[in-house]
This record gives C-alpha cells, sequence and structure tokens, in this order.
C-alpha cells in the first residue's frame, strides 16, 4: 500500500462517517484523526509530511469507528431498502436490562422497544419526543416507572435511532442532510434545490438547514419528508400568511412522555352492542319468514342502565311465541326485559302467507305467485 492508498482510505472513511452523521467533512476529518489519537487532522497531515503511515491496526479502527455509526456506511447496504424487506417482527436488537426482557424493533424509520406490558416509541425526526406506554394492568407495577431503568431504555432506544438517522442519511444524497454555503438543500424523495420550504401539514416556512437537521421532518409539527414543498402551492388563493417556524431552542433530546394505555380487547355494551345482540338472538328465535321480519324490523331500545325494551309487530310475530334466546341472552347480559307487541304496517300482502312455510324460498314464490294471480308486481325503476 502506497501512502497516497493509506491516506485516500482516512479520506473515504471520514466521508461515509460525514454522510451518516451529516456533518461538515472537516468535522469528520477531525474525528477520524482523534480515533487514530491525534488532537485534529490538521496535526494528522503534518505528520503524514513527515512520513508517518497508519498501521493496519489504526485503519481498522477508523473503519469500526465508521460501521458503529451505520454498519451499511460503506454504501454496500441499503438502509431504508433493508427496513422495508426485514419481516415486521423481526427484532433489531434484543437483550435484558436487569431481569426485564427487552426487544427493539425498527419500521418506517421510528423505533419501538418494548417488553412486558411496556413500549418507547422513537420518532425519526432529530429530537423527537419519545412516548413511554405502559398498558392499565402494570400501570404501577412496570419497570420503566423505575428512573434508572427507563434512563437504560431510553439510552438503548436513542442508540437504535441514532443509527436509523445514519441508514437513512447514508442512502440520501449528501446535499439532502447538508446545506450548501447558500443554504440549498436538496429533497431527499422528490428532488428539487431551495434554501425556503414549506409543510403541507401546518403551513410553516422553513429553512433549508432546519430541514437538514431533522432529517426533513417539519421541525413545528413533526410532519414527515413528503409533506415538504419548495413551494407553498395549495396556498396561492388563500389568505394563509406562512409564519417561518422555530427550531427547538435546547438541541436535545426532549423527556418522554409517560401514558398510561389499555390495549387489551374491550367489550363494550352500549345501546348499540346491546341491541345487535337481541336482535341477533331473535333471529334465532324466528322460525318462519314472517318471524324473520319480524326480529329485523323489531324496534328495539337500550335505556341508560342497559334495560332493554323489545317492540314486535302483532302480525309478524305471534303474540303466543316467546322469544327464548333474546331473553336469555338479555339475562347473560344482565338487561331487565320488556316485550310488547303493536301494529306495525305489514311489509308486503297476505301476512298468513309468512306463517305457512319456514322457508324463505317457498314464501317468496308463493308471494310472486299470489301477486301475479291476484295483484300486480312493481320490479324496481319500472315507474321511473
Ligand atoms: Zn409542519
Amino acid at each position: 500500500m502506497t501512502t497516497k492508498n493509506e491516506i485516500d482510505t482516512l479520506k473515504k472513511l471520514a466521508k461515509r462517517y460525514a454522510r451518516a452523521n451529516r456533518i461538515a467533512q472537516h468535522e469528520a476529518l477531525n474525528a477520524m484523526a482523534v480515533a487514530l489519537d491525534f488532537p485534529h487532522w490538521a496535526h494528522l497531515a503534518a505528520k503524514v509530511k513527515q512520513g508517518w503511515l497508519p498501521t493496519a491496526e489504526q485503519l481498522a479502527n477508523a473503519e469500526a469507528l465508521v460501521h458503529q455509526t451505520h454498519p451499511g456506511a460503506d454504501g454496500t447496504e441499503n438502509f431504508i431498502d433493508n427496513g422495508f424487506s426485514r419481516p415486521v417482527d423481526d427484532p433489531i436488537r434484543q437483550g435484558k436490562i436487569g431481569d426485564h426482557a427487552y426487544r427493539v424493533f425498527e419500521a418506517f424509520g421510528d423505533i419501538r422497544m418494548e417488553g412486558e406490558g411496556w413500549r418507547i416509541l422513537l420518532g425519526e425526526a432529530q429530537f423527537s419526543q419519545p412516548l413511554v406506554e405502559i398498558e392499565k394492568p402494570h400501570a404501577d407495577s412496570s419497570p420503566v416507572r423505575k428512573q434508572d431503568f427507563l434512563k437504560s431504555a431510553l439510552a438503548i432506544a436513542d442508540e437504535e435511532a441514532a443509527k436509523v438517522r445514519a441508514g437513512i442519511a447514508s442512502d440520501w444524497p449528501r446535499r439532502s442532510t447538508k446545506p450548501d454555503a447558500e443554504g440549498l438543500v436538496l429533497h431527499p424523495l422528490f428532488g428539487g434545490k431551495s434554501a425556503e420550504w414549506y409543510c403541507l401539514h401546518c403551513d410553516g416556512k422553513i429553512t433549508g438547514a432546519q430541514l437538514a437537521e431533522n432529517l426533513w421532518h417539519c421541525p413545528s409539527c413533526g410532519a414527515s419528508p413528503v409533506d415538504i414543498f419548495s413551494k407553498a402551492a395549495w396556498l396561492d388563493d388563500s389568505d394563509v400568511t406562512v409564519k417561518p417556524v422555530q427550531s427547538r431552542v435546547v438541541r436535545q433530546r426532549p423527556q418522554p412522555e409517560v401514558k398510561v394505555v389499555d390495549s387489551r380487547p374491550t367489550l363494550t355494551l352500549n345501546e348499540k352492542s346491546v341491541s345487535l345482540l337481541l336482535r341477533t338472538a331473535l333471529l334465532e328465535d324466528a322460525t318462519t319468514p314472517a318471524e324473520r321480519i319480524g326480529a329485523q324490523l323489531a324496534e328495539i331500545y337500550v335505556d341508560d342502565e342497559g334495560d332493554a325494551c323489545i317492540v314486535l309487530d302483532e302480525d309478524l310475530w305471534p303474540d303466543s311465541k316467546e322469544p327464548e334466546a333474546a331473553i336469555a341472552v338479555a339475562e347473560l347480559l344482565g338487561s331487565e326485559l320488556d316485550i310488547s307487541v303493536t301494529c306495525m304496517t305489514f311489509p308486503f300482502a297476505w301476512p298468513d302467507l309468512g306463517h305457512a312455510t319456514t322457508s324463505t324460498r317457498e314464501y317468496v314464490r308463493m308471494l310472486l305467485e299470489a301477486h301475479e294471480e291476484q295483484g300486480v308486481i312493481h320490479r324496481k325503476n319500472e315507474d321511473d
């Protein structure tokens, strides 16, 4: 290996490091120099002129530094494509904090870290606020209630989020994460360069530098890169005035929001669900076509206490017939059930035909024949 080759290798590594970490090339060169025990790059460069060369071990250290940021930073791996092809239930990392097992998942750039009865959600954008969710049955006993545990868990989530950001930045064009001297940045998904951008979501005006720093998420509302445009064309005919959005004053990840959630399957017994179950039971009780029509047209009321009242049509539901299933379902649900009968308008002529058979097919045949002989049949839209 010639001198030039070894120094070129270091410069190439610095370039990948700069891209993954969204920093300037000179900052990356300094980071390489520090990894090789120099105070900064200028010092290293001066030593090179005096004949200094990195050892194989030092080069390996520099390479490890870049890989630590983003394993695919050498350009052989596409982070975003890898993310898409990974099965959703494949963790990117798993382990234990004390006795508590955890798994970390990545989906569309967002991080989800979870253990028994808790999860931490962390967005792709820089400085996004972590959301800590605790399942209700674990509300008081969850380990994330303990500051030490939460701190360790967040450190792991932050580490994985940093790798995700490095992966995305490595995939995107360099100009998307590093403004030029005029502050111009390139949209990572749609292309197009500008120093000023607009958020479709909150109508905010954003500088290229703000977007580059925030991985193209709106610093104001958190909208994703697909909502960021160089022209606010949607505001052309409106009197909305766009306001520049403010970046966070404190440049660090905010404290997490902790929430108790209940994602267990929940059976809500309200008017809608109770009456649906009662009607289903009524249909089970119905034997003849008339009774089945009666079950569908029955008026079912459920009051605030959950007690129910079913009003049946005397022509469709025989007075003597006890709706056993409906009564049993009401009992299971703890509803007091009141059944009454009223006179409604029978939907078809010859009400008795509806009780003459248990077969709907037979009933419809009889209805058609009776009307063909002694009445008239209107087909849909015939009169229109
Ligand atoms: Zn916005």
